[in-house]
């Protein structure tokens, strides 16, 4: 026999019950009783960048790599990698994008994935730079929700000790 979990309305409850024991039971509200437990989950994958493997390793040696249209024509410039252009259709070359921007527009997260539960409330930032025609999406780290604003200038950091993931860049403010 196993005692029955403490029932709760509040899923914040709920994750602070399974944090200290492991199960507890959700009750919506219709009445509605869900058993919700801690279940461990892993999985390796082996995962290729293909032709967006400059980006990665561009942020390991502290460089954003952004696309830009080789049609003389058009030249459009993406703050992120694309291996066509999105105007003409035509291929792409890579180059080095400014390491300093300005907040475009950003987002306060008060949820995450796991790999950012440790950061919550976190910012995301749509990052925008002199001549380049689209946004980078990144973390917005050092500043809380209401130092945060439109046109705010911000400076990319690198991790120094880089995994070739889209973790390995963020943005501080510039001060
Ligand atoms: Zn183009």
């Amino acid at each position: 026999m196993r005692p029955r979990p403490p029932t709760y309305t509040k899923f914040r409850d709920v994750q602070a019950e399974i944090e200290r024991t492991g199960s507890a039971i959700f009750r919506d509200a219709e009445g509605v009783e869900s058993l919700i437990i801690r279940y461990p989950y892993s999985i390796q994958y082996i995962h290729s960048y293909a032709e967006d493997s400059p980006f990665f390793l561009g942020l390991a040696e502290g460089k954003l790599r952004g696309s830009r249209c080789r049609r003389p024509k058009c030249r459009f410039v993406y703050a992120t990698p694309r291996s066509h252009c999105m105007v003409c259709g035509a291929p792409t070359e890579w180059f080095d994008l400014p390491t300093e921007g300005r907040v475009h527009s950003w987002t306060t997260c008060h949820f995450g994935s796991e790999a950012f539960l440790s950061e919550t409330p976190y910012n995301l930032a749509m990052v925008e730079f002199d001549g380049v025609g689209s946004l980078l999406l990144v973390r917005l780290k050092d500043a809380v929700e209401s130092d945060c604003y439109v046109g705010m200038p911000v400076r990319a950091v690198f991790d120094p000790n880089p995994k070739y993931s889209i973790t390995d860049v963020w943005f501080v403010p510039r001060r």
